[in-house]
């Protein structure tokens, strides 16, 4: 028997897994939490039993497949690569680059192979037209964080483990263990946040299981989570404790904050967030007088239409209150192995708004183009449009808005390619899909979340399998269709990759040489651990992960503003206030929908893994008894909840943990088996697609993300 340590690649809590396989590597004993993992200390949750699972899964694609007339052929690597790359250089040829996109998933990041050769691909490629499960997510973040603090990925995490104050906007914590914010077991330090005399506030339209550990939960009105915070600071200025503490040099625009925070009085904002003023005021002055706090604000403060103003906001009340870049309040990690922004060179167009998609004219951010207009990118304007297509690691018909829409779209691409486990609900349109080894059969390390982590650390996850001679890593994957889009061969591309790495990170001679390993992306991580600021090698780290210490002020260092300083308030954001001021004085809508995050799932993975799909139906609305009662629905009864995108039939529970003219769903489902190879899924939890409901027309005007949070529909027994 063997044993490798490593992490669970499932979700951004990284939680340390000690997996046991056969002697030869070929077969999974066991996988249990690593009691010796400095972060996680053998904490689990049930997914990471999935990984087993998920390798076994007999629905698993062991071989590339190519569409022949109505069905799936399987085809040699080699045939597939040529078929791929032939298919996405004809549309090319014909149509020119613009007419192919590229949608990355979720599941990339969670995968170093995918986010280090993605750049050879994307470059071979040449199509600027990037969609990605980022502008359904937290791209709101990115976009604010960039206008604070000068990159997007430098994004404060509350120090959770010294807090004495913590305040949860539209998150989840208890059951998603931290979203960009690298935090196994959450509730255990959820729990020992209260032993120690802290207080945990809760703030949501749902009473959580984060809001069953919690002192206190509000509940508070879909998308009204940026007036809530704006009023607090106003309360702060009011009061006359607004103050930066620790970045009090740091700052540009407290001045203009205060002006402008004056029309967000608690009075003003309270009917229309749902929480009084009296109540707004005492969470203010709570959270102002405590020794520290921290705001943290995840999903559902991005999904909606006031994402970007939110997400700033949270930051705001961190910062205009003292607790920024300190012990307990909101700081910024230190990544032991630095991912490389591309630096915004002086003279060079910011990244925003660099090109925009042709039917609505939406900004790139970040080298994004939003995802809720995929489907209309692929109908097209005028005869021009979208015609290839390549998806790694996604399944967009799932998880973006109006699914419905972008499943028809696809069926009217000249070609697309899709790199996936599975013939899921987007892989079935595809023309070739290239399957890839399971995670256990891959080195992995994560380069993305640890720079949002609880705790400074790394881990480098050596594979615990052998990989299947008859499969390809994703990286693999992303450098054959690169060697053939772009004609070179595939050892040139990736010396060029390694080579452009390492000036990149400023490695050369001596320093290079010393880097060892062959072509992959566990030497390129080491170069990116040599950049770093602890100075590691790969030899340097421990199997259980190494751990770099608590949460360190990094200000001014992090910061890369123009101005060296944090700007508190961005001309951008400023400018979108009217529209929330505008908001204020609306009839709020009957009913809206809201999304529920499930232990058990990750947005649409894992649901064809028996062990983690038996049991109840998960996928049910959650519906206030009043509304029940409004609707003339009962317990159990199958509603129609229909919204302006579509309608799903779908059972009801009743309970009164939702808020009344809240109703919520689960996303991620709608498994029908239709053309796909999913019979777990199908069989056991097929539910129904939440995105056939969200429509892709709502979006956060600022950063183009998805409105998923806050759909107006009606409901009807
Ligand atoms: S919380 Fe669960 S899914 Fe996430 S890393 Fe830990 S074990 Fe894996």
């Amino acid at each position: 028997m063997t044993t490798t340590y490593r992490t669970c690649p499932l979700c951004e809590a990284h939680c340390g897994v000690s997996v046991e396989t056969d002697s030869m590597r070929r077969r999974v004993i066991s996988v249990r939490g690593d009691a010796d993992d400095p972060h996680s200390h053998g904490y689990l949750c049930p997914k990471a039993h999935g990984l087993k699972g998920l390798h076994e899964d007999p629905d698993r694609l062991r071989r590339p497949l190519i569409r022949d007339g109505a069905g799936f052929r399987e085809v040699a690597w080699g045939a597939a690569f040529d078929f791929a790359a032939e298919g996405l250089g004809r549309v090319r040829a014909v149509h020119g680059v613009d007419a192919l996109a590229l949608y990355v998933g979720n599941p990339t990041a969670h995968d170093l192979g995918s986010l280090l050769y993605l750049p050879a691909f994307t470059g071979a490629l040449g199509s600027k037209w990037a969609f990605s499960a980022a502008t359904c997510d937290q791209i709101p973040k990115n976009l604010a964080c960039r206008e604070m603090f000068g990159g997007e990925y430098v994004i404060p995490v509350p120090d959770i483990d010294r807090t004495d104050h913590l305040m949860v906007l539209g998150a989840n914590p208890a059951i998603s263990n931290g979203s960009l914010l690298t935090a196994p077991d959450m509730p255990g330090r959820l729990r020992a946040l209260r032993e120690r005399g802290g207080k945990l506030i809760v703030i949501d339209p749902r009473r959580t299981e984060t809001a069953a550990l919690a002192d206190e939960h509000h509940f508070l009105r879909p998308g009204s989570d940026a007036a809530l915070l704006l009023a607090m600071v106003n309360v702060l200025f009011v009061d006359g404790v607004a103050s930066l503490g620790p970045i009090s040099k740091l700052t540009n625009g407290m001045a203009e904050v205060e002006s402008h925070v004056t029309r967000f009085t608690p009075e003003r904002v309270g009917a229309f967030v749902g929480i009084g003023p009296a109540t707004i005021r005492r969470l203010a002055r709570e959270f102002a007088a405590a020794p520290s706090a921290a705001c943290y604000g995840r999903i559902g403060t991005c999904t909606q239409r006031f994402g970007t103003l939110a997400s700033w906001a949270v930051d705001l009340l961190n910062a205009t209150s003292g607790n920024l870049d300190r012990p307990g309040g909101a700081m910024f990690a230190g990544s032991a192995a630095p991912f490389p922004q591309a630096p915004v060179r002086e003279g060079e167009p910011e990244p925003y708004g660099r090109w925009h998609t042709r039917v609505r004219n939406l900004p790139e951010v970040g080298g994004q183009l939003p995802s809720a207009a995929l489907a209309e990118e692929i109908e097209g304007v005028g005869g021009e449009r979208l015609r290839g297509l390549y998806v790694h690691m996604g399944n967009p018909v799932l998880s973006t808005p109006n699914g419905v829409r972008l499943a028809k779209a696809l069926g009217t691409l000249d070609f697309l390619v899709c790199h996936d486990l599975y013939v899921n609900e987007t892989s079935r349109h595809a023309n070739v899909i290239l399957p890839s080894t399971s995670p256990l059969e891959r080195g992995n390390a994560d380069v993305f979340f640890y720079p949002m982590a609880a705790r400074n650390g790394v881990h480098w996850s050596a594979p615990a399998l052998e990989p299947d001679p008859a499969l390809r890593h994703p990286w693999q994957v992303l450098l054959e269709l690169a060697a053939r889009l772009s004609g070179a061969d595939t050892a040139v591309i990736d010396d060029l990759l390694f080579r452009g790495l390492a000036a990149t990170c400023g490695i050369a001679g001596e320093a290079l040489e010393q880097v060892g390993g062959s072509a992959g992306p566990e030497r390129l991580f080491d170069l990116l651990l040599r950049s770093g600021p602890y100075g590691l090698t790969l030899d340097d780290l421990d199997p259980h992960g190494t751990d770099l210490g608590p949460l360190e002020p990094r200000l001014p260092g992090a910061l890369a503003t123009p101005s060296g300083k944090i700007e508190l308030a961005p001309a951008r954001i400023i400018a979108d206030l009217d529209r929330l001021e505008a908001a204020l004085d609306e009839e709020p809508e009957a009913l809206v929908l809201v999304g529920r995050r499930q232990m058990r799932s990750n947005n649409s993975w894992m649901h064809n893994v028996r062990a983690l799909a038996k049991g109840r139906q998960r996928c049910v609305l959650l519906v206030h008894p009043s509304d029940a009662e409004r609707c003339g629905l009962e317990a159990g009864d199958l509603a129609t909840l229909r919204s302006r995108s579509g309608k799903v039939r779908v059972p009801v529970s009743l309970s009164d943990s939702i808020m009344p003219g809240v109703v919520s769903l689960p996303h991620g489902f709608g498994h029908t088996g239709e053309g796909t190879r999913m019979a777990i899924a199908s069989a056991l939890q097929p539910g129904v697609n939440s995105n056939a409901l969200t429509d892709e027309t709502l979006l956060d005007p600022l950063s183009g993300n998805a409105v998923l949070n806050g759909i107006p529909v009606t409901l009807e027994a």
